[in-house]
């Protein structure tokens, strides 16, 4: 259950977002178009560092994984066979009261009548079948020999790739292959925030195996799936496994975990770890006629492979990831008097910025010489964020707003003037603890990138 105070976390969220350049709405100065999002500079860097590390996880750090990036237009013919053009569709009802447009589950259910949650009206739609798919047009003759959909999901373009991808990487079962891509569904009702968009970006990892691994396999992608979100710093007590019921399962898997966080709003959805058998492959080998075995060496046999998925949601990782990150505790101002301070404690390997240097004057031009040095010596290896600008308490303050786990401050003691033993140190301040350090610029490297990789 979410509560008032749950609710005004997620506003501030929002705003912060938007304050600060994390996540605007799309098209805004028109208004906005529902279910859309774009990525401010801010933003973008985060979704680009969780992205960066799931690939370095799933693909870069195994043996046994390969990448790939697939179109996000296909063939109509793939659709039809991952049986989407029939079957991806949601139930919806419209209310006549206050013409809101549902999703048949959004309903809520009184004294053992539906209602609508936005009025409260009884006078409902029967539910009907809504295709989430985007239909569009391949080519300048717009009828039916030229439709095509935006892909609703990235997995599809993996099966089709199968025996392509097998036959050059020269991998042996088991083995996955993975993708991180765009992908489209025209949802009846897209709402809490970038949660449920229309747009959004999924990380897949199709991994194919033996009919008699496919159980063990998914318990083994559930747990690494859950290391995962623990190291990008969401807590194992906010993470929640459930099983799917079999009556809530697609009817081809033979087991199935959403992994859920609890967002502000509730809990939710982040991933989906499913055991799909050999359901896909056998589709697509059937409708294009191509074989898609695989053939053991060893055994001297062919078989379609089974295939374990975990799908994971870039964009509800992101805002999981932020509201997970926000908080608010009290620290001095520049003249020690206690005031609020927002932070977003985000681990510093998925922070946006990891670390700001600052002159502690501006007008000193050895000050920002050095500090200059210092940009210059990080940049190759972290994003940082030169600051001379203000009060340093508000320098450090900006930062804490936005993430950034490091700041760097050069002062008169990095010039040698008060003491030749602190020549060329710095001090290094700690967002979270906000514990500062004197460190020598030479050690600053060997510092700080064990803590963000
Ligand atoms: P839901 O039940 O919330 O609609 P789903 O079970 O249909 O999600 P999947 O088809 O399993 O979702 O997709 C895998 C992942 O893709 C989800 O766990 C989620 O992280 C992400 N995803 C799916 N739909 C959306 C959406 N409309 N907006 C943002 N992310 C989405």
């Amino acid at each position: 259950m979410s509560t008032a105070s749950d609710s005004q976390r997620m506003e501030k969220i929002v705003s912060l977002c938007k304050r600060r350049g994390f996540i605007f709405q799309s098209s805004e100065i028109y208004g906005g178009l529902n279910g859309l999002w774009d990525y401010g500079p801010l933003g973008v860097e985060l979704k680009r560092n969780l992205k960066n590390y799931w690939w370095r996880v799933m693909v870069h750090e195994r043996d046994d994984v390969a990448g790939m990036d697939g179109s996000i237009l296909m063939n109509r013919a793939v659709w039809k066979a991952s049986g989407h053009e029939d079957t991806f569709s949601d139930p919806m009802v419209d209310c006549r009261s206050c013409k809101a447009r549902l999703r048949a589950d959004q309903l809520v259910e009184k004294k053992g009548a539906k209602q609508c949650p936005v009025c409260g009206g009884k006078d409902l739609t029967e539910p009907r079948s809504f295709n989430l798919m985007f239909k569009t047009y391949v080519g300048a003759t717009e009828d039916e020999s030229s439709v095509t959909y935006l892909r609703p999901e990235t997995a599809q373009a993996i099966f089709v790739q199968f025996k392509n991808i097998l036959d050059v990487s020269r991998k042996k079962l088991p083995f996955g292959i993975a993708q991180i891509g765009k992908a489209f569904r025209n949802e009846i009702n897209p709402r809490n925030f970038t949660f449920r968009s229309r747009e959004f970006e999924q990380m897949e990892l199709e991994y194919f195996c033996r009919a008699e691994d496919g159980m063990k396999l998914l318990e083994y992608w559930k747990e690494e799936r859950l290391k995962f979100y623990e190291n990008i710093g969401i807590p194992r007590s906010k993470l929640h496994v459930l099983t799917v019921p079999d009556e809530e399962r697609a009817f081809y898997s033979k087991g199935t975990y959403d992994i859920e966080y609890d967002f502000p709003f509730g809990r939710q959805e982040l991933e989906g770890v499913a055991y799909r058998t050999d359901y896909d492959l056998s589709q697509h080998q059937k409708a294009s006629g191509k074989s898609l075995e695989y053939f053991d060496e060893e055994t001297k046999q062919k078989f379609i492979p089974h295939v374990v998925e975990p799908s994971a949601g870039v964009d509800r990782t992101v805002l999981a990831l932020i509201c997970e990150a926000y908080s608010e505790d009290q620290a001095p101002d520049e003249k020690g008097k206690m005031e609020t301070r927002m932070v977003l404690r985000f681990h510093p390997r998925i922070a946006p910025i990891k670390c700001g240097v600052f002159p502690l004057l501006k007008n000193n031009e050895q000050l920002v010489a050095k500090a200059k040095e210092i940009v210059d010596l990080l940049r190759p290896h972290m994003f940082v964020f030169y600051d001379e600008g203000g009060a340093i308490g508000r320098r450090y303050r900006r930062q804490d707003e936005i993430g950034t786990p490091f700041g760097i401050t050069v002062d008169f003691e990095t010039l040698g003037e008060k003491d030749s033993a602190l020549r060329d140190s710095v001090t290094l301040r700690e967002r979270d603890s906000m514990k500062q350090e004197r460190v020598a610029i030479d050690s600053l490297l060997d510092v700080l990138l064990p803590k963000i990789y």
